[in-house]
């Protein structure tokens, strides 16, 4: 990490002494607690485990946790603060261990989960831009993989990340982590395998039938798909006149039309109620 690479910004911060440009130089989190608004396989029957980390290498400019993408929130623990964190959660009955946005910190938690494995489901609930490199350092800890593929385009992701490469390394991760066996409790817990998430934007709805075609290609034919309707207009939008709005009727029901086309075997969607910032967790730290 004196030379971070982790990620493809591949910024070459040194960690020991300063941020990169994930806006982190280790371990900060934001919120735990158990989370009832996941995907049902995720939230489950107690509530997902969620352990929300500062900082992002991805940085959307719609970022719906914009003050944590940021690095604005968060405050800084160590590997065994974290291992602390998972047995807490554990103990207060979480169904899993859900990490969202490791991606840029992912080191720091395969050393917590060195230190204490839980013994409920792990869950990876990553933005998608990561390496195969990475993931194959903390794959041994990790039972379930929750992954975005927010983009197919380059012309998109750049308009909207600055990162052009996005769909090539998203693309790359989620055929690594398609390979992880789907595996299901009696009632419908994911314990193992994938679950691939796409959030549809407004105006990007062709975006979101290439996106489906990737998923329909390389996952699993018994791995769920999300299909999700939340985008609520936030961030740093304003140079951004067709993020203003939420999704309308109309989009969102070509893409679930789509999706159902392609006959994902397990497909979520979600209600237009969805599109409300009363969903957007507010920060402890
Ligand atoms: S994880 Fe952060 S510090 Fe490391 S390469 Fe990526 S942006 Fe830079």
């Amino acid at each position: 990490m004196e030379h971070c690479t982790l990620c493809p910004v591949a910024c070459g911060a040194d960690r020991s002494v300063r941020a990169g440009y994930c806006g982190v130089k280790a371990l900060t989190v934001a919120k735990y607690y158990l989370h009832p608004f996941e995907e049902p396989p995720i939230s489950h029957k107690n509530g997902s485990g969620t352990v929300f980390f500062g900082g992002c290498s991805l940085r959307c400019v719609f970022c719906q946790n914009f003050a944590l993408s940021r690095a604005e929130r968060g405050k800084a623990i160590t590997p065994k603060e974290l291992a602390g964190i998972f047995r807490e959660l554990e103990e207060m009955g979480a169904d899993n261990i859900n990490l969202v946005t490791p991606d840029h910190v992912s080191p720091y938690i395969a050393e917590a989960l060195a230190l204490y494995k839980p013994r409920i489901p792990v869950v990876y609930n990553s933005g998608g831009y990561c390496k195969v490199s990475a993931l194959e350092e903390i794959d041994p800890y990790i039972d379930v993989y929750l992954p975005d593929v927010k983009f197919f385009s380059p012309e998109l992701s750049e308009r909207y990340t600055g990162r052009r490469d996005y769909f090539a390394y998203c693309s790359e991760a989620v055929r690594f982590m398609a390979k992880k066996p789907v595996r299901r409790s009696e009632d419908g817990k994911l314990l193992s395998g994938i679950l691939a998430r796409h959030l549809v934007m407004p105006m990007c709805v062709s975006d979101s039938e290439r996106v489906l075609d990737f998923l329909r290609e390389a996952l699993p034919e018994d791995a769920p798909v999300s299909l999700m309707r939340q985008y609520v207009p936030m961030g740093d939008i304003a140079g951004f006149p067709e993020l203003a709005r939420r999704l309308t009727a109309r989009e969102y029901r070509r893409a679930v039309e789509y999706a159902l086309a392609l006959g994902f075997s397990a497909l979520y969607t979600q209600e237009k109620d969805s599109a409300d910032k009363a969903f957007i967790p507010e920060w402890d730290y």
